[in-house]
């Protein structure tokens, strides 16, 4: 990951000093140290009159720094000047070396800072500040921070518009603002942060302007605190297809509160354009009173949707837990709109997940209103292909009714993926809202 944050630093000081490839010497540390500070944390919170004590108290939002320090230029210098010789662990050249600090490249594994200082990675002067000034485009939000990649600079640059002039809040020393939906685990929270992202674009009437960017730029994410993180890598085609998701989503969600301005249905306290993803997104947790656990399945699902999957049994299973514990819209708003646009966005088999969806709400609607509802427990819990079929039979005798059961034969996905799409059309007609 090291290659991609040196890219970032270095993207940011050729804006510093106006040129490329510029030496950097112990005196242009000194002069410029306080630049990628205050582009992280922003002018307004470290200005030209703040105090030392102050920019490292925002310096500390950030990274882990020892408590004992007081003086950003002192800890930064020092930190810096404090060489020996050695091997830089950036382009491996012998020269005067020091250690890596969380605020250098934030991203070394936190396991390696237990070993001794000699083996962790160690930068040259040019190097070590490079990295250092890779925060200028670091963004963070709760526990997760990221940045973007690109082998063209001025792509990142570009991804980097909307956060530092919309997305980030100067009040809270620009860590990124309130999400319109509370999140808590990490592919959740980038999953929103992508949506949050395209909405600025569609709000600005930039998003032909990003239009071969997005597919050329990837997003590098870390997650973590104390001893565990990982990482998270998402191409740009996935950032690309999640983009073009969103905008889907998001015209289409105009249109729909057209309609429900016109045919003067109450109003709603949220956005026009956050109708549908809000509606899906915000309805697959399930409340077990702490957010963590809340949004366990909803990580789940999301991880599969940055994979180009829907996890259908995930689902299914958020669903059936929700309807359980009687939560209002057990089936999540606009989950066949949601589920359609995704597949077509990336290009999955939308006609056989339409034919079995279809059939199971077909079921729902004879269903619906008669004491068979809860026969949904009964396909639920069929334990093996052959009791599904069976519960189907029986459903289908009971309703005097056939359906061609032939179509879920041919899901090659397998029967519990069957299983849980039928369920879901089910669910659908029998509880969804809208
Ligand atoms: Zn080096």
């Amino acid at each position: 990951m090291l290659d991609e944050y040196f890219r970032n630093g270095k993207l940011f000081l050729s804006e510093v000093s106006e040129e490329q490839d510029i030496p950097i010497t112990e005196d242009f540390i000194h002069r410029h140290f306080r630049d990628p500070v205050k582009e992280l944390v922003g002018e307004s919170n470290v200005g030209d009159k703040t105090s030392e004590k102050e920019m490292l108290r925002a310096l500390r939002k950030y990274f882990e720094i020892s408590g004992k320090s007081i003086n950003i230029g002192k800890i930064v210098e020092a930190s810096f000047s404090k060489t020996r010789d050695g091997y830089c662990s950036y382009c491996g050249k012998e020269s005067a070396v020091f250690s890596n600090r969380a605020y250098v490249f934030p991203f070394e594994r936190k396991i390696d800072s237990i070993a001794p200082e000699e083996a962790r990675q160690q930068f040259c002067l040019q190097c070590g500040f490079t990295l250092f000034s890779g925060m200028a485009y670091l963004y963070k939000r709760g526990d997760i921070m990221f940045f973007f990649d690109s082998v063209r600079p001025e792509y990142i640059k570009k991804m980097s518009i909307p956060f530092k002039e919309d997305l980030r809040d100067p009040s809270n020393f620009n860590k990124l603002k309130k999400l319109s939906i509370q999140t808590f685990h990490s592919y959740e929270t980038i999953f929103v942060i992508m949506f949050e992202f395209v909405k600025h674009l569609y709000r600005k009437k930039l998003v032909k302007d990003y239009e071969g960017i997005v597919n050329n730029v990837r997003l590098i994410l870390v997650a973590g605190s104390g001893q565990i993180f990982h990482q998270i890598y998402i191409e740009g085609t996935t950032l690309d297809r999640i983009s073009q998701l969103c905008i889907k989503l998001i015209e289409g969600s105009v249109e729909n509160w057209k309609k429900r301005e016109e045919e003067k249905k109450e109003k709603l306290k949220i956005f026009p354009e956050d109708l549908i993803f809000l509606g899906f997104f915000n309805n697959l947790t399930i409340n077990r009173g702490k957010l963590s656990e809340n949004c366990r399945e909803r990580e789940e699902f999301t991880k599969m949707l940055l994979d180009g999957r829907v996890d259908f049994i995930t689902l299914n299973n958020i669903v059936m837990e929700r309807l359980k514990r009687k939560e209002k819209f057990s089936i999540p708003l606009y989950y066949r709109s949601f589920i359609q646009t995704y597949m077509e966005v990336f290009d999955l088999d939308k006609e056989i997940f339409e034919k079995v969806n279809g059939l199971g709400y077909a079921l729902g609607k004879q269903m619906k209103g008669t004491n068979l509802e809860n026969f949904v427990w009964d396909v639920f819990r069929a334990r093996g292909v052959e009791q599904f079929y069976s519960t189907l039979v029986e459903l289908q005798a009971k309703l005097k009714t056939s359906i061609d059961l032939r179509t879920l034969n041919e899901y090659e996905q397998g029967w519990r993926e069957a299983k849980a799409i039928l369920l879901n059309g089910m669910l659908n007609a029998l509880y969804g809202g809208r």
